[in-house]
């Protein structure tokens, strides 16, 4: 809990049902650091934020697939959909398989 929270002093914040835990965070002034704190850990074991530790979960996980990657062709910075996307665009990608092709000729010539 963070100094000036909402839950802070209220022993009882963790044991309380999520209906009356929400209320309570969705009043708090300093609601996004608390979500940011929770993200930054692994899994949580209550309510942050206004929101269960399941939700918690869903959040980090989309925060984890939509991460800035830098592009192997261009070098440019981009918001990568999935894990297994390594180019910012379809010409970046087309580009690189037609290096590698190549590249193979090259070698096979
Ligand atoms: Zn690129």
């Amino acid at each position: 809990m963070i100094e000036n929270a909402a839950c802070a002093g209220d022993l009882t914040f963790t044991e309380r049902p999520y209906a009356e835990q929400r209320p309570i965070c969705f009043r708090c002034p300093v609601r996004v650091e608390c979500l940011e704190g929770a993200l930054g850990e692994k899994t949580s074991e209550y309510t942050r934020a206004g929101l269960r530790p399941d939700q918690l979960a869903k959040l980090r996980g989309l925060r984890k697939a939509s991460v800035v990657a830098v592009c192997r062709g261009c070098g440019a910075e981009f918001l990568r959909a999935s894990n297994r996307q390594v180019h910012c665009s379809v010409a970046c990608r087309q580009a690189w398989s037609n290096r590698r092709r190549d590249e193979r000729r090259a070698v096979a010539s």
